[in-house]
């Protein structure tokens, strides 16, 4: 569990944001993208690995075509429980505005490792194989870039 990061930042007595459990019960594979109307609205993809949420920030949305790549910016790992989270974090705490679920589903990993994660999305919107790749060395190590795969359709 890495979730001190997370909790160190917020109130989440006044947020309304889960604490997380000790014990999380995921299904193993949550996937879901929420979309957060902060000062600058972005949207978060998460993705459940090693008992939490791993979390990144699409300043641009997520890509719908194999033809677009988009920054995500790796945050602070969340609680499995954040999946379910929707609400209105109030003004003054951290990340003030409203968060609701854009899509959900499950993921399968592909191919895994700590410059890029290959894996198959099974959501509401989103279908597909999708890449997140590290940017090179000597840039923001949080900086990733998230695209997704070609599929034989799309090259007609
Ligand atoms: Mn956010």
């Amino acid at each position: 569990m890495s979730l001190q990061e997370y909790r160190s930042k917020r109130n989440l007595r006044r947020s309304g944001e889960p604490e997380g459990s000790e014990s999380p019960s995921g299904g193993g594979n949550i996937y879901v993208i929420q979309r957060h109307q902060a000062t600058h609205l972005h949207y978060d993809l998460r993705l459940e690995m090693d008992g939490v949420l791993k979390s990144w920030a699409l300043p641009k949305g997520p890509p719908t075509q194999p033809n677009l790549k988009r920054l995500a910016v790796q945050t602070e790992d969340h609680p499995i429980e954040y999946a379910y989270f929707e609400g209105v974090i109030p003004e003054g705490e951290y990340g003030a505005g409203k968060v609701e679920v854009w899509d959900r589903g499950t993921f399968k990993p592909i191919e895994v490792d700590e410059n890029k994660i290959i894996f198959r999305i099974c959501g509401e919107k989103l279908k597909g194989d999708y890449c997140l790749i590290k940017l090179r060395p000597g840039t923001d190590p949080k900086n990733w870039l998230f695209f997704k795969k070609k599929t034989k359709e799309d090259e007609h």
